[in-house]
């Protein structure tokens, strides 16, 4: 037989443990927000080599491509977009 006690125990304890994923998260997103202001990270610069980007139209929509790194930065939308048109 199981005891209520014991589950009641163990949701809390499921729930504490949630929150401190959910504490986590949120210092985890302000100390990206930090670093991310320290290093000056700007539109129009590669956030991982911090070079200029090559802006660039693909299939009407404009991406930021990185020479360095090869990486493509898109905008809120951007995917959607081009994954609307191919
Ligand atoms: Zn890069």
């Amino acid at each position: 037989m199981v005891d209520d006690k014991d589950r009641l125990g163990s949701k809390l304890r499921d729930k504490q443990r949630g929150d401190e994923d959910h504490y986590f998260a949120q210092q985890d997103k302000a100390r990206l927000e930090a670093l991310k202001a320290a290093q000056g990270v700007r539109p129009g610069l590669c956030p991982r080599c911090c070079v200029e980007l090559d802006e660039q139209t693909r299939e009407g929509v404009s991406i930021d491509q990185c020479h360095d790194c090869g990486g493509v930065w898109l905008d809120r939308g951007e995917l959607e977009m081009l994954s609307e048109r191919m």
